[in-house]
């Protein structure tokens, strides 16, 4: 049993979140929880962050906020329809918060996070009455390789 949807998922799906994931090694090649995300419209990367709260002095430096603030940039548009953000963790309060603000159409995460996640694991933020914008989302893309670099991180931390 699954506690988020695992809808069909598009080839593209997983070749995303290894993107995702290599971005994620720099967060941890840097001492961070190693989280990455792209933002992608259509088949092209209009944003990408990893995790960076501890370097930049930002506790809202979550990968998603920065790969949604590069986009937002990019796309000088504070509206970020028609996207699909790729992330290798499940995001928290902040990030779904964030995600629905801009409005992104789909969201792929790999490993769920149990205590934290906040689309569908901790709290169904994503599928609150009182948000008045529908998010698809699906989970567990490659969610082995996803929560093994954070295990790995963590093991070396204690
Ligand atoms: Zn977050």
């Amino acid at each position: 049993m699954t506690p988020f949807p695992r809808v069909p998922i598009v080839p593209a799906d997983e070749d995303w979140m290894r993107t995702a994931l290599e971005l994620a090694q720099r967060a941890e090649e840097a001492g961070e929880v190693p989280v990455g995300a792209v933002l992608v419209r259509g088949d092209e990367r209009i944003g990408q962050g990893w995790n960076r709260p501890i370097g930049s002095h930002d506790p809202t430096a979550h990968a998603e906020i920065v790969a949604l603030r590069e986009a937002g940039r990019r796309m000088a548009n504070y509206r970020l329809v028609e996207t699909t953000l790729y992330v290798t963790l499940e995001p928290c309060i902040m990030c779904v918060g964030a995600i629905m603000h801009a409005r992104i159409k789909r969201l792929v995460f790999g490993a769920p996070d149990a205590r934290c996640g906040a689309v569908a694991s901790a709290v169904h933020l994503a599928d609150a009455d009182f948000l008045n914008h529908a998010l698809q989302y699906t989970g567990g893309v490659l969610e082995e390789s996803c929560s093994a670099l954070l295990r790995r991180f963590f093991r070396q931390k204690r």
